[in-house]
């Protein structure tokens, strides 16, 4: 980032600016480690755990209206830990010895739902850390460990691994827009394409991790972020696959809906991006009545295909329906409908590479 300072106002401005932008950063919910991604410690707590003894520590109760959920297949474990009304229930974690130290706001609160769990879970347990309760939760590898905040449901979502190698393929995500690049706005002004896209993006992320890909993420942030950057970012990551995702905007009218794939005849992979396209959107109008657009064969150099244009690996662009149809807007600031159309569209992105 670069700032020309003309005069003491546009430098107080600039400072108020990086001041928020420093906020923004530290905000990002995407607490996360291990090898995927740029690893961030971003939020991380200052826990001294120095200890090389395994943490000793209290079970957590099991109850029916417990709010930590489990999920397993032969990759991960994961789980879901809901946090409740307060928005501040977490503040990150850190990872140390074989265990992850959470910092929830109250850990006292948290227990295994029995409907989930049929017993204790050795892997969880409240510790006492620097005169704090913490809720831990161990390791059986020492990689491929993860946190994320689904700041939609506001839950934690842990994934830790259950061998060692349990990333088979990687994807590359690319939130649409960001940062001064807004893109379209919902015709009511409820949000810009550049958070929805986002947080589509997030929610892919875990699915596609918990089913074995290693994730990288073009932005994680509200950043701006050049298309070059992007197709450059996912050659460097040399990805098996690349999904953009993006809204759409008709201005001329509100009747046009929908979800619609675009994948590239340009594209030195353009049959299998062709594949990948028919996967995923039939896949993504799964729920919540979105009507099918089908498949297109872009063949103009409209600066949002840029991207699958240029990727080398089979790509595709997904428009997330229409920010001027105002049912698509109305399921776009439905978190439910968030959630479905995310875990749709990482089911789209598995079936196609478990195809392969
Ligand atoms: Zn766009």
């Amino acid at each position: 980032m670069r700032i020309r300072i003309r005069n003491k106002k546009s430098f107080i401005s600039a400072m108020i600016l990086m001041f928020l932008l420093m906020i923004a950063v530290f905000r990002g919910n995407a607490l996360f480690k291990g090898n995927t991604s740029s690893s961030q410690a971003v939020g991380q707590v200052s826990y001294s755990v120095t200890s090389k003894d395994k943490i000793k520590g209290k079970a957590l109760d099991l109850s029916a209206s417990g709010n930590v959920f489990l999920e397993e297949n032969s990759h991960f474990r994961k789980y879901l830990i809901k946090l409740g009304e307060s928005k501040d229930g977490y503040k990150g974690f850190k990872e140390n010895n074989g265990s992850i130290f959470l910092d929830l706001k109250n850990p006292a609160e948290v227990s295994l739902n029995s409907g989930s769990f049929k017993e204790s879970d050795k892997n969880l347990m409240l510790t006492d850390v620097d005169g704090k309760q913490t809720l831990v939760v161990e390791e059986a590898f020492k990689d491929n460990n993860f946190v994320f905040l689904d700041e939609l449901n506001n839950s934690l979502i842990i994934l830790t691994s259950k061998e060692a190698e349990p990333l088979k393929y990687t994807v590359v995500l690319d939130p649409g827009h960001g940062g001064v690049d807004p893109g379209a706005s919902a015709y009511d002004k409820s949000f810009d394409e550049k958070e929805v896209t986002l947080k589509i993006q997030k929610l892919v992320r875990p699915e596609l991790i918990f089913n074995g890909c290693r994730v990288f993420m073009s932005r994680e942030t509200d950043k701006t972020i050049r298309i070059e950057d992007v197709v450059a970012f996912a050659e460097e990551k040399k990805a098996d696959v690349f999904v953009s995702v993006h809204i759409n905007f008709y201005d001329k009218s509100n009747v046009y809906s929908g979800i619609q794939t675009h994948y590239s005849k340009f594209s030195v992979k353009s049959s299998e991006s062709k594949k990948l396209a028919e996967i995923v959107e039939k896949n993504a109008v799964k729920s919540d009545g979105w009507k099918n657009r089908g498949t297109t064969f872009a063949s103009t150099e409209k600066s949002d295909l840029y991207v699958v244009h240029h990727t080398t690996m089979p790509g595709v662009l997904v428009e997330c329906g229409f920010a001027s149809n105002p049912a698509d807007v109305n399921r776009l600031n439905d978190n439910n409908t968030l959630h479905n159309l995310s875990e749709n569209i990482s089911g789209g992105i598995l079936e196609y590479l478990n195809s392969k």
